[in-house]
């Protein structure tokens, strides 16, 4: 029986829901307050320059994201690297570490490069391993894990305050959007099990070679309309309701749903949700809090380092891209510095994230030091992620709700996973799921991916 499905939020979260919902040949209407879909995936253009809004990179574990990449048919637009390796650089020196995956079996297949990881001792090297394998039997889903922090655990488990810092943070800043002091156990022991404790190739990175919204947004606008979904832009919901046996999604022009998939960030979700719809608090939202991102975009008149990213340690530099290609710039280089759980930078004047980012930049990469910056700006996302605190497990609903016909999607929701594209499509996949009436799973690609 064909229904009419109404999804509300056109990021990654509700694009997937959408799709699938429409290839199981039902009546779909997607509304987005935007002017244009991906959500907290998009980019823009600055003086002839493609920005992203906060670079992005996947893992080859992300199994459901790759899915939907496929069902876009951007595969192509995404570079994998055919295994692991990270440059680490630390102020002062001039060549980088690696952390680079060998062929072997998980988690031996780091040993070699954590064994030679010049940044820490012998000791830090060797406790290491054992705290490494110690928290691949942590339950990441037991309530004991969402109570207390990684930063506890680690130390519990002999991780001196530089283990921590210069290489268990490195992983975990950028997958969880927090130090490790501040995160949960359980969604640590989610990324690293998930990442680098079970399968060799899982942490491959991978990263988009074209703008966000040429990745996301603007291919699924396509494939939506194929696929016969009617996309509603520049419509926000304004409520919802029940009229007889059907929803009423408010906007401009209210939408009538058998089923409504709620698609939507916490504090819009908090806004929308009928009373007694979910078994959460009712300050949910502002309890489960955010955590900002700030990328930091500098123009150098030359190239001034050969890598497609690096990393950096005992530095405000974090992780840093090479956007050059992807922006459309022909000359020069174009270096996104990504700062996560960037509490202290968000609302930095761009003044003081130049005086100080610049010089931290040339102090682990010496070649930006004597090259001209052509440009420098900043994108700031202050709700990048939910707060990936302990006890946000018990603050993230299932996809179910208790209302007939009503779903929740967002990479917010209880996928077990932290705020990424994947916890997004994944909770995407869940949704349809629930309004399919078949059982929860999700789907992977089905082949090969350029590396
Ligand atoms: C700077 C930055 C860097 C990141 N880096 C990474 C990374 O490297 N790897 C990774 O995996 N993840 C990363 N993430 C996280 C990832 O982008 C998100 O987890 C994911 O995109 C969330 O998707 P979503 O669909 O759940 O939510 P959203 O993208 O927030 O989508 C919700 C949509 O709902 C719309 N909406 C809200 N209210 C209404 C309303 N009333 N009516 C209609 N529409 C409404 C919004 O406009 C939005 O489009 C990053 C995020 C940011 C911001």
């Amino acid at each position: 029986m064909t229904r009419r499905v109404a999804v509300v939020g056109g990021g990654l979260a509700g694009i997937t829901a959408a799709l699938r919902c429409a290839d199981a040949g039902h009546e779909v209407t997607l509304l987005e307050s935007r002017g244009l879909l991906g959500g907290l995936t998009h980019s823009f253009t600055r003086d002839g320059l493609h920005v992203d809004n906060g670079q992005h990179v996947f893992l080859r574990c992300c199994t459901a994201y790759l899915g939907l990449l496929e069902r876009l048919g951007v595969t192509d637009r995404v570079h994998l690297q055919p295994r692991l390796e990270i440059p680490v650089h630390a102020p002062g020196s001039r060549r980088p570490v690696w952390l680079r995956r060998n062929p072997l079996p998980a988690p031996l297949h780091l040993a070699d490069s954590v064994l030679r990881y010049g940044p820490l001792g012998l000791g830090d090297r060797m406790r290491f391993a054992g705290a490494a394998l110690a928290l691949k039997s942590v339950d990441p889903a037991a309530p004991s894990s969402d109570r207390r922090t990684f930063g506890e655990w680690l130390a519990a488990h002999g991780q001196s305050h530089a283990a921590i810092t210069r290489l268990w943070d490195l992983v975990g800043i950028a997958t969880l959007n927090a130090r490790a002091e501040h995160a949960s156990l359980g969604l640590a022991a989610t990324v690293f099990q998930i990442g680098l404790l079970t399968d060799a190739a899982a942490a491959d990175i991978g990263w988009a070679t074209v703008p966000l919204r040429r990745l996301h947004g603007e291919p699924a606008l396509a494939r939506l309309t194929e696929a016969g979904v009617r996309v509603r832009l520049n419509t926000k919901v304004t409520g919802l309701s029940r009229d007889g046996g059907a929803w009423r999604v408010g906007a401009d022009e209210p939408v009538e749903a058998d089923q409504v998939v709620l698609a939507v960030p916490p504090p819009a979700a908090a806004k929308l949700l009928p009373e007694g719809a979910v078994r959460l608090p009712p300050d949910f939202a502002e309890r489960l809090g955010s955590s900002p991102i700030v990328n930091v975009h500098v123009v150098f008149d030359r190239r001034v380092t050969s890598q497609p990213f690096f990393a950096a340690i005992d530095s405000p530099v974090q992780w840093v891209f090479d956007r050059t290609a992807s922006s459309g710039l022909d000359r020069g280089q174009y270096l996104a510095i990504s700062i996560s759980a960037a509490e202290a930078e968000i609302e930095e004047p761009v003044r003081v994230l130049r005086e100080r980012m610049l010089p931290a930049l040339g102090e682990v990469l010496p070649a930006a030091r004597g090259a001209e910056v052509l440009d420098f700006f900043v994108t700031r996302e202050r709700h990048a992620t939910f707060r990936p605190a302990p006890g946000s497990a018990g603050l993230r609903p299932p996809a179910r709700t208790r209302a007939p016909g009503l779903v929740l999607a967002g990479a917010w929701t209880a996928t077990g996973w932290p705020a990424t594209m994947e916890g997004a499509v994944r909770s995407g996949e869940a949704a349809a799921q629930a309004v399919l009436g078949t059982p929860a799973g999700v789907p992977g690609r089905s082949e090969g991916i350029p590396a």
